[in-house]
């Protein structure tokens, strides 16, 4: 399940967030099971049976209790048995009168002063601290007093205070939860099944329950019998595989983690939605047309029938100049048709690179002897500091690890692949950087393959100087050089923001002695292998390009209408992309319009060899349109003719895992999913008549 949804997160932009932001940790709810006041009844009668299950509950503590001063130790034990003990003050004051005559005057809340308050908890904290040696703590408010006249005292302690428990009977979903006000069920005499339906209508609704246990067979008015206690955490433990069940502190700070993660998420979407709707201001677009869903089972899903894939008429030719007069010579390609179809691609698709792009000063941060491959290597971790003096409020850096073979004899040829990076949280357990998974896997990484062929490898971090989204287009590389303001219509997109940074990449390896600059690979996946085409296409010193799935925006026919569209590039999930310009192609014009397609991005790549990769549509989808990147290389041939290359031998669309390998543009679907791994062994092979190891 995991894997699906990787594989959905890098294929589309539009996944919402909160797919891979799970609540629980893929869990339906979490339930905290705490204890109040420290009375004799939670030792002997409670943490037995939670002991015995291996559940872990929170047990806020009154200090000055009686069951405290005479069982300080057994009170210990609980926090060496993992459990938590949380602060209920230091004499468990309460606001007194009516209904509340069991209050001491000297301990009646409404006589205290906000500070004593204060001071009192924080003795409390204190105290705790020399029980467990914890500085993390949460608090119970005693009695649900959550102020003293109008002043709340917690507001002043959230420093001291990872949470605070309230005693109102409630249950909420993980982006509800006020975590100083956290509400509990207070348990008064319920029977098992009772607190049992507590807990199903947590898993029904994804919400937190905290549940508030006093007395325990006895010890306190509000009162649960042994039977019902038992049952209640027998249900627990029979259904922990759906319940998140943890003491306060551990829920607490999962909560803090995913609301701060989920803030961040909706700010990005804000200032996307900011950005994209000031795009459109400027080219003097209302709307756009919708692209097509993702979801094969969606009313308006993207067209999967090849009969329907509608054969555009207009397919720009490659080798016809502007003038109408046809390309018959290298010459003239190199000097007057390649950079008409340039001037194309920067102007209405990928966007201009500014002029005055800065310098990057590589910094080698660290040099270790790496044995991660089963290939004894040497791995560079390096930055790249981009001088940001015309602009000081914007810092980029640019991430890229190298690793050469220990043993080369000289300069080794190297792949640089365009690696995903999550954010904490948001990877799937499952994901193993840097390749992703789905689909078949190759028994060995693809860096042990390169590695073995006495080939190095190089991973450039794309999101590290260029974010991929929207709200980013203020930062980054392309936001440094805009001094924080939004994109020109022609300005640089994305996609040519991380081809930038492979060019940095590429400098760099210049002037390392480990590397044959001169044979440099680029490499990616999705999205990176539409950076990794484009960056071939502009970067004349890259040697070869492995492009990964790249679908529209990539290697497809643009044209074409069969999985993913140009309203979809279009999109506020994706635009960002592109230049400004590429948005007009879905509204008022439309892809046919388009002055160059897909075809002529890979004869810009012309005469070097590129080698067009694909899953298995079974597992993959269609979304990226396998034939769609295969007509690509197919029309880009004569490009590759002309200049005296092969082309891909062939217009048929070939069965699954045939390896169209004969001349300089190469096409191979392998069997897998959403990645370039099972089709690394076929390109390792391809490649090497272009690369060759010094021995
Ligand atoms: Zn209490």
């Amino acid at each position: 399940m995991k894997k699906i949804l990787l594989s959905i997160l890098l294929l589309f932009s539009i996944a919402t967030y909160s797919q891979f932001n799970p609540p629980w940790q893929g869990k339906k709810c979490a339930v905290v099971i705490t204890y109040d006041d420290a009375i004799n009844q939670h030792l002997d009668n409670a943490v037995p049976v939670l002991d015995s299950l291996g559940l872990k509950a929170t047990f806020y503590l009154t200090a000055f209790s009686t069951s405290m001063q005479t069982r300080l130790n057994d009170w210990k034990k609980l926090a060496i048995n993992g459990h938590e003990l949380g602060n209920h003050t230091l004499f468990h004051p309460c606001i007194g009168g009516k209904g509340r005559e069991w209050v001491k005057a000297e301990y009646d809340m409404s006589t205290y002063t906000v500070q004593r308050m204060i001071d009192e908890t924080r003795m409390a904290n204190l105290f705790l601290r020399t029980l467990d040696g914890k500085t993390k703590r949460t608090f119970a408010f005693t009695c649900g007093d959550m102020k003293i006249g109008d002043s709340s005292f917690i507001n002043a302690m959230k420093d001291d205070f990872v949470a605070a428990r309230a005693v109102r009977s409630q249950m909420h979903k993980i982006n509800e939860v006020d975590l100083y006000n956290v509400d509990c069920y207070v348990v008064n005499g319920e029977t098992g099944d009772q607190l049992i339906e507590w807990i199903k209508k947590a898993m029904e609704t994804n919400s937190l329950l905290v549940v508030l246990f006093h007395g325990v067979n006895g010890g306190n008015a509000l009162n649960v019998s042994l039977a019902a206690h038992s049952q209640f955490l027998h249900f627990l433990k029979d259904n922990e595989k759906d319940i998140m069940i943890a003491p306060m502190i551990t829920v607490a700070e999962h909560i803090k983690d995913w609301q701060t993660r989920d803030k961040n998420a909706r700010s990005i979407q804000q200032a996307t939605q900011v950005d994209y709707r000031n795009m459109l201001a400027q080219l003097h677009i209302d709307s756009i047309r919708h692209g097509p869903s993702g979801n094969p089972s969606a009313p308006n899903a993207a067209n999967t029938d090849e009969s329907k894939a509608s054969p555009y008429t207009a397919l720009p030719d490659p080798l016809i100049l502007k003038n109408g007069k046809k390309v018959t010579d290298a010459k003239t390609w190199w000097n007057k048709r390649r950079p008409e179809i340039v001037d194309d691609f920067d102007r209405e698709i990928y966007g201009r690179v500014p002029n005055n792009t800065p310098k990057v000063n590589w910094e080698v941060v660290s040099v270790t002897n790496d044995t991660s491959q089963k290939v004894a290597a040497v791995t560079k971790k390096l930055l790249g500091h981009v001088d940001n003096s015309s602009y000081p409020s914007i810092t980029v850096n640019i991430d890229l690890t190298l690793t050469t073979p220990a043993n080369a004899k000289g300069p080794v040829p190297v792949i640089m692949e365009f690696g995903f990076v999550f954010p904490p949280g948001f990877r799937p357990d499952s994901y193993r950087a840097p390749n992703p998974p789905g689909g078949t896997t190759t028994e060995k990484s693809w860096q042990q393959q390169l590695l073995e062929k006495g080939w190095g490898y190089a991973i450039l971090v794309p999101a590290s100087y260029q974010a991929d989204n929207g709200g980013g287009l203020t930062q980054g590389i392309i936001g440094l050089i805009n001094k924080g303001q939004p994109r020109k219509p022609d300005d640089w997109g994305a996609l040519r923001a991380w081809a930038w940074g492979a060019s940095r990449a590429i400098d760099y390896f210049e002037a390392d002695k480990a590397v044959n600059a001169k044979q440099i690979g680029i490499e990616g996946l999705s999205r990176y292998g539409k950076a990794a085409v484009v960056t071939m296409a502009y970067e004349p010193r890259l040697a070869i390009a492995f492009v990964g799935s790249s679908g529209a925006g990539g290697a497809k026919i643009l044209r074409r209408i069969f999985g993913e569209q140009v309203e979809n590039l279009a999109s506020s999930g994706e635009y960002h992309w592109f230049a400004g310009n590429f948005i007009k192609y879905a509204g008022p014009l439309t892809p046919n319009d388009l002055p160059v397609d897909a075809h002529e991005l890979i004869a810009l790549c012309a005469p070097r060899p590129v080698f067009i990769s694909s899953g298995s549509p079974k597992v993959e989808g269609h979304w990226v349109d396998a034939k769609g990147m295969f007509l690509g290389g197919v029309y880009a041939g004569s490009v590759y003719k002309l200049l005296g290359k092969k082309d891909l031998g062939t217009v048929e669309f070939p069965p699954i895992e045939t390896a169209l390998v004969q001349g300089e543009v190469a096409f191979r679907q392998h069997s897998g999913g959403h990645t370039t791994g099972p089709n690394w062994p076929t390109f390792i092979e391809y490649a090497s008549k272009y690369l060759k190891t010094l021995q």
